[in-house]
């Protein structure tokens, strides 16, 4: 299985290990890390290892990685719980104009454990 990469992507970089971040879980198809600038603590990127720009560009079985790892994180963050608080933001943004900056798609995991903390 062929994996589309960017020399230039930052991302990219990251997966490979060229530039440091705090890994979470690493899996055949996908890296997950936390944000360099957190909107709330434990705010995590999960990314694809295919590197494409957008959610369309991404073959299914690497998207498909995706869903079953954010759940472990979940875990791991102490955020399954079945109650109004805590909770989680999951959401991915594609294009300048709709907020993306990394052309690499990622995921962003943003945990809501009060309700005057995160973006959303
Ligand atoms: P976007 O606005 O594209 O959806 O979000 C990009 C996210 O990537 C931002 O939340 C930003 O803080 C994060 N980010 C950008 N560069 C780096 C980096 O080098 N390391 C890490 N860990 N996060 C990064
Ligand atoms: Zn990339």
């Amino acid at each position: 299985a062929s994996v589309a990469h960017d020399a230039a992507c930052i991302f990219c970089k990251i997966i490979k290990g060229e530039i440091p971040s705090f890994k979470l879980i690493e899996t055949k198809y996908s890296f997950s890390f936390l944000d360099i600038q957190p909107t709330a603590r434990g705010h995590i990127l999960v990314i694809p290892k295919y590197h494409g720009a957008k959610l369309h560009n991404i073959p299914d079985e690497h998207l498909s990685d995706i869903l079953p790892v954010t759940k472990k994180l979940v875990k791991l963050l102490d955020l399954d719980i079945d109650d109004d608080v805590p909770g989680y933001n999951f959401l991915q943004n594609n294009g300048k104009i709709a907020h993306q900056e990394v052309k690499h798609v990622h995921f962003h995991l943003i945990p809501k454990r009060d309700k005057d903390t995160g973006l959303i």
